[in-house]
């Protein structure tokens, strides 16, 4: 391994070129090139994997656009021509990088909370620099509300995020009680 500080940007960008389709020879150049640190390297190697094999077996064309951080959980933005299925496995693994992102720090990779003190960032107890962790009431600790549909088909289903196993399980919304 080099010791080289931002290099893992270029490694994972040369590990996923069909992802990230960077100019030859500047891989930093791509737009997806990573605008967050290093503690979430792990994440974003597991999501490419995962769009890499929706991307495959669709034939679809897919690029990132913009991967970031903003108010301390990543945000994933790509364009591309995808069956609606494999765009929905697409969204699926950027909803989970993204879910990992809110319980994982960002510098060192090891599990984090959001935290506060002037700007939001997730970061462990180590790397928190003084600042308080943003209060969760008990029991929506990484519940995350995804809406389906439009209209009058629109259903709101809840899930937590276990980063131990690294996906969404279904929760009941009527247990989680939100606006008590
Ligand atoms: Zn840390």
């Amino acid at each position: 391994m080099s010791g080289v500080v931002g290099n893992w940007r270029v490694e994972l960008i040369e590990a996923h070129r069909q992802l990230f389709q960077p100019p030859a020879d500047t891989p930093l150049a791509a737009q997806g090139s990573p605008e967050c640190d290093a503690g979430w390297r792990d994440l974003l190697e597991r999501m490419c994997v995962r769009i890499r094999a929706a991307v495959q077996a669709d034939g679809g064309t897919f690029k990132f656009s913009q991967i970031k951080e903003k108010y301390g959980t990543l945000r994933v933005y790509w364009d591309g021509g995808l069956s609606p299925e494999a765009s929905a496995q697409v969204e699926e693994a950027i909803a989970l990088a993204e879910a990992r992102s809110a319980c994982t720090c960002e510098l060192c990779g090891e599990p984090g909370r959001l935290h506060g003190g002037g700007w939001l960032t997730t970061r462990c107890a180590a790397h928190a620099e003084g600042r308080q962790p943003i209060t969760v009431r008990a029991g929506l600790e990484n519940i995350h509300v995804v809406r389906h549909g439009l209209g009058s088909d629109a259903r709101i289903a809840c899930r937590r995020y276990d980063r131990q196993k690294d996906v969404f399980v279904d929760v009941d919304p009527a247990s989680v009680e939100i606006g008590e």
